[in-house]
């Protein structure tokens, strides 16, 4: 007992959490001495002086117990120093403590007997830190993966450090093949040895975030090969002195499509699928601004009310794109055959004179005359139609695009004036 006090007296003296535990001669755990520290780690009653040793389930609340069990045994066995961390539930809140076990030796009784000494170090400032770490490093990497657009992160040499959920899906790669990889793989054959000079420059200018060639498409490549078209918004930012690249990437495949199509729509007649008017004077604007050779012809059809009304609406539709299928056959690739709009059209033929262009206009009048084409009308039987054909060359240095339509128009009136199914020269 005597000797049980002088230990005591010795714990308590120490500044930090301290128990020593031996075992009883049952192999029952029990701790001969331990401080206020340890207790209040615990959470333990201190036994009044007298009662040591206790037991050391009496100072070890029930939850904490199995742990420290297992690593007390472990070191009685080996004989090796043991680690382990606690929590510990008190009144205030939960405590974190970094336990070490070393067993010692000493005579007991004039017989050498093993015991362990624990020591306690608090290392809930540190648990905190790393939890709230922990929480911030989840949210982030929550907004990042539930971000709609791709987010890519790289270092300076151009090596993907972070690569969310979106770029996932988009490119076709998980985070894990991709990581530590060049950003290059990512990219187009085409455009790799510009984006590297790009993102050196972009490093040394002031400016933090910009977005990627606006006046061009940019594209990305899919595991898989194809070209995306993306839209990118590039940042420089700061981790910890070191200069770090992130790429918000935004997959503008729909819009494209969508612009692709209404592009198409602006310059295309519903009906027929022909270029409309707009087109027809832009490219024939583009020839007159050189000086190349070239006709036009307007071409309408005869009698086309009459059509309708005997047949229906949808009989005088199928007779324009009928038309329009004919024309196309018979024109070369560099002419251009257009819907000026109800049942007029009008053609351009580049590089062609005012000879060949008539001999051209006379070849689609009496093929649709003698109806020489392939088609399954759907009145069962052919519908004969005719057309007037206004024919007119370009004169020298003109530029003006609606001066030779006029000539070509005047040419056309006078087709019809002069009885319809003909081709004239204006
Ligand atoms: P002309 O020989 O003098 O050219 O006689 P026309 O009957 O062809 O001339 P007009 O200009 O009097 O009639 C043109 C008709 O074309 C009137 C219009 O209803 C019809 N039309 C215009 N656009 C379309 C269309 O998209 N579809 C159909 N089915 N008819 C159309
Ligand atoms: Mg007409
Ligand atoms: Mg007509």
């Amino acid at each position: 007992m005597e000797q049980c006090n002088q230990v005591q007296a010795f714990v308590d003296g120490i500044e930090a959490s301290v128990a020593i535990v031996g075992r009883d001669e049952t192999g029952q755990l029990i701790v001969p001495a331990c401080n206020d520290h340890f207790l209040r780690m615990t959470g333990g009653r201190r036994p009044g002086i007298r009662m040591f040793p206790v037991l050391l389930d009496t100072v070890i609340p029930n939850y904490a117990r199995r742990d420290l069990r297992e690593k007390l045994a472990e070191c009685f066995s080996t004989g090796i120093p043991q680690e382990l961390e606690q929590a510990y539930d008190l009144r205030d809140g939960t405590l974190w403590w970094r336990l070490s076990l070393k067993p010692f030796r000493h005579l007991d009784d004039g017989r050498e007997a093993t015991e362990i000494l624990i020591t306690g170090l608090d290392i809930t400032a540190k648990m905190l830190l790393t939890h709230e770490l922990e929480v911030s490093t989840s949210r982030f990497r929550s907004v990042v993966d539930a971000a709609y657009d791709a987010i890519i992160t790289m270092d300076q040499q151009n090596h993907i450090t972070l690569f969310n959920r979106a770029a996932e899906n988009l490119f076709g790669y998980s985070s894990e093949e991709v990581l530590g990889q060049p950003i290059e793989q990512l990219l187009p054959e085409k455009f790799r040895a510009s984006h590297h000079k790009y993102v050196q420059q972009f490093a040394r200018s002031p400016v933090l975030s910009r977005q990627m060639d606006e006046r061009n498409r940019v594209y990305g490549l899919h595991r898989d090969g194809t070209l995306l078209p993306i839209e990118i918004a590039i940042s420089k930012i700061n981790v910890t002195g070191l200069i770090e690249f992130t790429a918000i990437i935004r997959d503008i495949a729909d819009r494209v499509r969508l612009m692709d199509l209404l592009q198409k729509q602006a310059v295309t007649d519903e009906l027929t699928g022909l270029p409309n008017r707009r087109e027809f004077l832009e490219v024939v604007g583009n020839v007159l601004e050189t000086d190349a050779e070239l006709s036009v012809f307007m071409l309408d059809i005869d009698y086309f009310k009459k059509v309708n009304d005997s047949h229906g609406h949808d009989v005088g539709d199928e007779v324009l794109r009928l038309l329009s299928k004919v024309a196309m056959t018979s024109s070369r690739a560099e002419d251009i055959f257009a819907r000026w709009g109800g049942e007029e059209f009008v053609a351009a033929l580049p590089g062609v004179g005012i000879q060949q262009a008539k001999a051209l206009a006379e070849e689609l009048r009496a093929r649709v005359e003698q109806q020489d084409f392939q088609h399954r009308w759907r009145t069962g039987k052919p519908v004969p139609f005719t057309v007037s054909i206004g024919v007119a060359q370009r004169l020298p240095g003109e530029r003006d695009v609606n001066e030779l339509i006029k000539r070509a128009d005047l040419a056309l009136y006078k087709a019809k004036q002069t009885g319809r199914n003909r081709v004239e020269a204006g």
